[in-house]
């Protein structure tokens, strides 16, 4: 059956059912930006001219809402708590939606066990049945839940599963046996699903798929309106709880000698908020009156917490310049309490990454708080700068739209393995080495793997300098890493090419393979596809990277890919 684009989303908020503050949340958010969905769904199918796209069957099952997992969010959604997550199911249900596929959806342990046909009461049905859904977009905790009761279909339906996963999971740690013998322990990781099944917040790794969410877009009029009605002098501090104003008197008695400060800071009517008194304290506003004083104001200010939420780019796309410190050294894992024990190595510079890499300035502003004068003189710079109202393409209903057709038509973990990881053994050598001779490409007469996706004549194939992942050395040339092409490089044959000596070549567990230590002019080669890996470095490698291009504001997809 072929899917056929829906612009009236009332059907959709019936089956978002209700109760629930969260569900509430987003269905306002939902019914709000129909008109928003309707004109991408228009543009799109456009674009798309008379691709066929099937219609899939999907169940998306919202593990942090269920009762069974504490569902701590719904409770917390009027007082500040995180709204971010339901920001973001909100707009996958709303993309799923308008894209025209069967949609079931699911907060709690019993609606799922009924639509996956579980009988009551055999929590642990040791049969497999059939499935009747092609996709399910679920969580970590969903994710456990359906591992306690689907039994043995789990094992063999779990490669329809998608995961959403806000800051992402990377290969090292969901290898289950690689990361318990190398370290890479956490409470989230061990899934062995493919990499690619996680899908994020933001493009942190492209060893996820990301996923996104989307923000409100202006029209002309309104961008012009809003750029005559800002107030110069009028800033909002970014972060919904209290804690985030403690250990800044410093720089914020620096941003009050020049601008008006005000906050979004949940408090209860008893007690009295904990923020300077100096600051204009809304409390906190529901999403609409919230872009309403974005829209006034001249700067929205980080001061380290939350990370990688919607705001800043709400702010952004309400025509605000977002002002962020910089992290030195990096936040991670490793040292961070709020990042610590999820499955990610990942190093953060700023608060909002995304923003500094993606957007920059004049949108963006990332410095040093420790350093007064540079704090300062931001601030000062920004005041006098006139900035329009932007947001990246991959952050508009159409953006959303796109990507998610894509990843529906294209993504398939369920079919045989794509390519065999080569080994020594490599038959016929699909690339060649590129007339400038620093990075391999796709012959133009080998064959392309039939039905491959993204197509592999995308690949451009490079040689990391020891110490740099292949994430920031694709990105240094302009290009995106690309796991799903690592299979193609994994072979004596690709080192031969780029002309690298290797004296010996060994095939070994390791998520930084393949790749050359030089030293003992060593090459390795990658054992275990589910390891391939673009985020990860070790000053003792140069890793083989495999790296395509990218659509100018949607990085998910090659130019190829759609
Ligand atoms: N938000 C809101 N009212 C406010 C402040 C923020 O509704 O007073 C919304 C905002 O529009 C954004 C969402 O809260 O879409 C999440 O914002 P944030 O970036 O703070 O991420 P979180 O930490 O909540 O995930």
């Amino acid at each position: 059956v072929q899917a056929v684009f829906r612009s009236n989303l009332s059907h959709l908020l019936e089956l978002m059912g209700s109760g629930k503050e969260s569900l509430i949340f987003m269905k306002k958010r939902t019914k709000r930006l129909t008109a928003q969905w309707a004109l991408a769904a228009q543009r799109l199918a456009r674009k798309l001219g008379d691709v066929r796209r099937d219609q899939k069957q999907i169940l998306v099952h919202i593990g942090f809402l269920t009762e069974e997992s504490g569902d701590v969010f719904s409770p917390r959604v009027l007082k500040g708590g995180p709204l971010g997550e339901m920001v973001q199911w909100a707009d996958i249900l709303a993309a799923l939606y308008v894209l025209g596929h069967g949609l079931r959806i699911t907060v709690s342990l019993k609606e799922l066990q009924s639509n996956l046909g579980v009988p009551p009461g055999r929590g642990n049905c040791p049969l497999t049945m059939p499935l009747p859904f092609d996709l399910i977009y679920t969580d970590y905790h969903g994710l456990q839940q359906m591992k306690q009761h689907m039994g043995l279909s789990f094992r063999k339906y779990r490669c329809r599963i998608r995961v959403i996963d806000t800051f992402g999971t990377e290969p090292a740690y969901n290898h289950e046996e690689y990361a318990t013998l190398h370290g890479y322990r956490t409470n989230w990781g061990y899934w062995n699903l493919n990499p690619k099944q996680f899908m994020t917040m933001f493009p942190h790794t492209p060893d996820n798929s990301f996923m996104g969410f989307v923000s409100e877009e202006l029209n002309e009029t309104e961008k012009q309106l809003i750029k005559g009605g800002k107030a110069s002098n009028m800033a909002v501090v970014y972060g919904k709880e209290a804690g985030i104003w403690k250990g800044k008197e410093k720089s914020l008695s620096i941003l009050h000698k020049y601008m008006e400060v005000h906050g979004t800071v949940y408090y209860e009517s008893r007690r009295p908020p904990e923020v300077p008194a100096f600051v204009k304290n809304h409390g906190l506003l529901p999403q609409p009156e919230f872009q309403q004083l974005l829209r006034k104001a001249k700067l929205f200010i980080g001061f380290g917490f939350p990370y990688e939420g919607p705001a800043p780019l709400e702010a952004i796309a309400n025509g605000c310049v977002f002002l962020q410190s910089r992290f030195s050294p990096p936040h991670s894992s490793l040292n961070h309490e709020f990042f610590r024990g999820k499955p990610t190595s990942r190093e953060v510079f700023s608060q909002h990454p995304y923003a500094e890499n993606f957007i920059g300035k004049p949108h963006v502003w990332t410095v040093d708080y420790n350093n007064s004068e540079e704090f300062e003189a931001a601030i000062k710079t920004i005041m006098r700068t006139q900035v329009d109202p932007y947001l990246p393409y991959e952050y508009t209903c159409e953006g959303m739209l796109e990507r998610v057709h894509a990843y529906i038509q294209h993504q398939d973990f369920c079919a045989a393995p794509g390519p065999a990881p080569l080994g020594a053994r490599a038959p016929q050598s699909p690339f060649v080495l590129a007339p400038n001779a620093t990075h391999l490409q796709w012959a133009r007469n080998a064959s392309l793997a039939a039905g491959a996706w993204p197509p592999a004549r995308s690949l451009r194939a490079w040689l990391a300098t020891a110490g740099r992942a292949c994430t920031d050395a694709c990105l240094d040339h302009g290009l995106v890493c690309e796991p799903s092409f690592f299979p193609f490089l994994n072979s004596q044959d690709a080192f031969q090419k780029l002309q690298v000596p290797c004296d010996s070549t060994e095939s070994e567990m390791n998520h930084l393979y393949p790749a050359f230590a030089q030293p003992g002019q060593e090459c390795f080669l990658q054992k275990e596809p589910l390891l391939f890996s673009c985020a990860g470095a070790s000053t003792k490698y140069r890793r083989l990277c495999p790296c395509r291009d990218y659509r100018k504001g949607q990085v998910a997809l090659c130019q190829d890919c759609l």
